[in-house]
């Protein structure tokens, strides 16, 4: 029996713009067994999505590290840790912090700019979630700026080091792996070869967070190819790495995709196996 995991999701709770239940209730309509709730810096999704599980499936909680390394985003994906450990949840708090901050400096640059686009615009599409350029990126597009949200993540707008683009606070991700470890989780290495992401994280830098501690690397995402994806498998088996995927599905920005990338049989079972810091939650 094949075991059906997509291990890689948002919600509402960050930059997804469907509830947490609602992103339980569609893993179960897309026939998952296993759907991991990964929202960015936050476990706030969490309660909301294990009080909505359908019989049958199973909630895997985890978040999303933001990370940096020689300067660019590194994205962290971190599974069954204690979400009350204290350096865990004083770490997650700062960057949440600097979210906001970052975030308002980014409307008053579009702001002098000449852009309409208000705080109270982003808070409200936000609606209580981890605010991110998504977010900006809408109201960049409700106000008739760019033709769609995705045109908004150029140079001439918040795209990386683009006109309006603040950098804010972000792990260094050796750091994220010995935090998640120490409250007792696992730690993936979120799509290192996504095409349109900037930084194609090189075989050193993997192989070294390989040694600090790494459980596992994404190699079904919706952003890598089949090329990167045996180059990577080929990594992952040299490392020692789990090799694990899923749809980083944000709802409507994303198509509804949740389910179309899942993890290799065995990952999900693997993951579990090393972790000490919590349980996945049976529905
Ligand atoms: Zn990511
Ligand atoms: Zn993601």
């Amino acid at each position: 029996m094949v075991l059906h995991a997509d291990l890689h999701s948002h919600s509402s709770a960050s930059d997804g713009t469907t509830p947490p239940a609602d992103v339980m209730a569609r893993a179960a309509a897309a026939g998952l067994d296993v759907i991991g709730l990964t929202d960015h810096d936050t476990v706030a999704g969490h309660a909301e999505a294990a009080a909505a599980l359908a019989p049958g499936l199973t909630l895997l909680p985890g978040m999303e590290l933001s990370c940096r390394r020689d300067g660019h985003s590194v994205h962290m994906l971190a599974y069954l840790f204690d979400p009350a450990d204290p350096e865990l949840a004083a770490e997650m708090a700062a960057i949440r912090e600097s979210r906001v901050s970052r975030a308002r400096e980014m409307v008053a640059r579009l702001a002098e700019m000449g852009v309409p686009v208000t705080w109270e615009q982003v808070s409200r599409i936000a609606a209580g979630g981890v605010v991110g350029r998504p977010h900006i990126a809408r109201a960049l597009a409700e106000v008739g700026a760019v033709p769609t949200p995705a045109d908004a993540f150029s140079p001439d707008w918040i795209g990386a080091g683009g006109r309006a683009y603040v950098s804010r606070y972000a792990l260094d991700p050796g750091r994220a792996i010995a935090l998640v470890g120490a409250a007792g989780g696992v730690t993936v290495l979120a799509h290192p070869r996504g095409v349109g992401r900037g930084w194609q994280i090189p075989d050193e830098v993997i192989a070294e967070l390989a040694g600090a501690g790494l459980s596992g690397i994404e190699i079904n995402h919706p952003q890598q190819d089949e090329q990167q994806r045996s180059r990577l498998r080929v990594l992952a088996a040299t490392l020692g790495l789990i090799p694990s995927g899923g749809s980083d599905d944000h709802g409507e920005l994303t198509g509804f995709r949740l389910g179309v990338e899942q993890a290799p049989e065995g990952s999900y079972q693997a993951l579990v196996e090393r972790a000490s810091g919590g349980a996945p939650i049976v529905g």
